[in-house]
């Protein structure tokens, strides 16, 4: 499984999607399924920049993995946000730290984040959200990051300031150094 992790406007999404097209892999946005949900207690949360419940979270997660053939390599998108969605994907044995697992993480400046965020002109890109889900993601899912990382779980970090295609060619360098493409 990969794991794209970085914050809202890091460009992870565009980044796992084009790299699923070319790999044939399969991308798994959580923010996308929770959006999709339609369940007005779900968006209601998200439009205020706070991360839905895990336990809901993992239930809606733990579907979408199940529809997965077995041999079909995952990119996940946005999960884990939080330590126990780290915790689960290693207890559940979703995650198992072997060569197979990488997680890359697209680092951007804060002052870039907001530019791209502001452009996107999503109903949950205001200013006010943004602001939040910039300071979630810096107090929530660092600490995810270190578990990880004491879990044999690989992480590499990529530069996502550039340019799409260059972000993607980095990409393919690290996945092509760790033998998973
Ligand atoms: P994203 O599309 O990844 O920017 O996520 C949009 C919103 O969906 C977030 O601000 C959260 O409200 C919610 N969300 C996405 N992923 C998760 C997750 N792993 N846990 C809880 N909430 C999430």
């Amino acid at each position: 499984m990969i794991i794209f992790f970085g914050p809202a406007g890091s460009g992870k999404s565009l980044q796992g999607q084009i790299l699923a097209i070319r790999e044939d892999w399969t991308w798994l946005s959580v923010g996308q399924i929770l959006r999709e949900s339609n369940d007005p207690e779900v968006i209601n949360i998200m439009q205020t920049g706070q991360l839905v419940p895990t336990e809901k979270v993992d239930e809606i997660l733990e579907k979408e993995l199940d529809k997965i053939p077995d041999k079909k390599t995952v990119i996940l998108d946005g999960f884990p946000r939080e330590i126990n969605q780290a915790k689960w994907l290693v207890e559940k044995n979703i995650l198992k730290g072997g060569n197979e697992d990488l997680i890359i993480l697209i680092d951007v400046p804060y002052e870039m984040l907001l530019e791209r965020m502001l452009n996107r002109k999503r109903s949950d890109d205001t200013p006010e959200i943004i602001a939040k889900r910039l300071s979630y993601y810096n107090e929530l899912t660092n600490p995810v990051i270190d578990y990880l990382k004491s879990q044999k779980v690989k992480v590499i970090n990529i530069d996502g300031s550039g340019k799409v295609g260059e972000i993607h060619d980095h990409i393919m360098a690290e996945l092509a150094r760790c033998s998973l493409v």
